[in-house]
């Protein structure tokens, strides 16, 4: 089955060669045709151009975009959406006064979270969080990474993993599974980390290995959590599994995570509300993108990560949700990206590459998705009539989406 969009007022981020990252000043520019057709052949982009060369193309379906903007869909590298229940109580808690810090140590936050879903049933857990991954393709998203990380237990964790492979099967977008395999202490290793940590190294990496169920390694490295040398032991072990690392540093404080994950070759260096000097050299030849998460800053009022530090250092971003119940209640791409252009100074067209090609590089995904490109999947967004790319985070709180073809299927 054919589908032929025509009257595109523009077609966004159109790459003829197969770009899989932009970093730097080529973050500034985001490649368009206006008055563009793009024809997609059942799953796939086949060809697209001037609507003056599209004289003669025929196709099963038409799709007039008549003062439409069509780009591809978001991308989205770091979410946390297997979880049970919510956590608006701890939300009114911080209203009234209490850190993230103070939920955590009354028995809130991550382990909260945790206890919830180990009481909840898969099917039941199942349920939840496919209603999300449901909402977040109608905001747009294509493709999206999930991690796990609220079971702190082996069977939990599996569990977790099981219906990410679940969500992977019954849902036309892309998904990519990460084993967060040291989210937080549990209750039980209080006072004793390091048999939590060998519990990841000696059961559950090895277990997640032998049944395929994570693409990637991850760890929450920050103070009161896994430190330095905790995270070294768990990527050592996980490099041993072929488990590439896509960790979280720097939320809070940077204490040379970052380095950390560039030398065990991380895909991404999750967060990076702090960052000092050390950071960004680390991060200069490497392979490793740094990932932004502004919904998170805007939920916690703490930092933003200093985008322009990054872009103007020659490095690429991206930028993703972290949709998760106790920091970031929200999948949305579309606030993240108004948020990175209101807040973190970056430009629409930054923050558009970073939402869609780097995204897609931050999940190992970027040969296939993330750009308008001969060959690439059919994932794209139709907008309703607006003036602008740049009216997109402009107008922010909107929703600007007309509708999301996946995999060349409307939705
Ligand atoms: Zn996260």
């Amino acid at each position: 089955m054919t589908t032929l969009i025509t009257n595109i007022k523009e077609l966004i981020q159109v790459r003829e060669t197969n770009h899989t990252l932009v970093s730097g000043q080529d973050m500034k520019v985001l490649p368009t045709i206006k008055n563009a057709f793009l024809l997609i052949d059942h799953d796939t982009i086949v060809d697209y151009g001037k609507m003056s060369d599209s004289v003669g193309l025929k196709a099963d379906n038409i799709i007039d975009a008549n003062n439409k903007l069509v780009l591809p869909t978001w991308c989205d590298s770091h979410t946390h959406i297997v979880y049970a229940g919510n956590r608006e109580q701890e939300f009114v808690d911080r209203i009234n006064g209490l850190s993230y810090e103070d939920i955590a140590n009354r028995g809130g936050g991550i382990l909260n979270s945790a206890e919830k879903l180990q009481n909840t049933s898969e099917d039941d857990l199942y349920e939840q969080s496919a209603e999300r991954l449901q909402s977040v393709i109608n905001l747009g998203t294509g493709a999206i990474e999930i991690k796990s990380g609220y079971g702190l237990t082996v069977a939990a964790e599996l569990k977790m993993l099981r219906i990410i492979k679940r969500l992977k099967k019954n849902f036309p977008i892309k998904v990519k599974g990460t084993l967060l395999a040291a989210h937080a202490v549990p209750k039980d290793f209080k006072n004793n980390k390091e048999a939590f940590v060998d519990l990841v190294i000696n059961e559950l990496i090895p277990e997640v290995s032998k049944l395929q169920l994570a693409n990637y390694i991850d760890v929450f490295c920050e103070k009161g959590y896994f430190d330095l040398k905790d995270t070294e032991r768990i990527l050592e072990c996980a490099s041993q599994f072929g488990l590439v690392p896509k960790i979280h540093v720097n939320q809070f404080n940077a204490f040379g995570g970052v380095a950390l994950g560039v030398k065990f070759g991380a895909l991404s260096v999750d967060h990076l509300e702090e960052l000092n000097n050390e950071d960004i050299e680390a991060l200069k030849n490497s392979r490793t993108i740094p990932v932004a998460l502004p919904s998170c800053s805007y939920f916690l009022s703490i930092p933003y990560t200093p985008a322009r530090r990054l872009i103007d250092a020659g490095l690429p971003l991206a930028l993703a949700t972290d949709y998760n119940p106790g920091s970031t209640p929200s999948g949305n791409m579309n606030f993240v990206i108004s948020t990175a252009c209101i807040k973190m100074k970056m430009t629409p067209e930054e923050a558009i590459n970073a939402a869609t090609i780097n995204g897609a590089y931050a999940m190992g995904i970027s040969n296939m998705y993330g750009s308008i490109t001969k060959g690439k999947k059919a994932n794209v967004i139709i907008t309703k009539p607006v003036p602008s790319y740049n009216y997109l985070p402009y107008a922010f709180g909107d929703n600007h989406i007309d509708s999301v073809i996946i995999n060349g299927q409307v939705q």
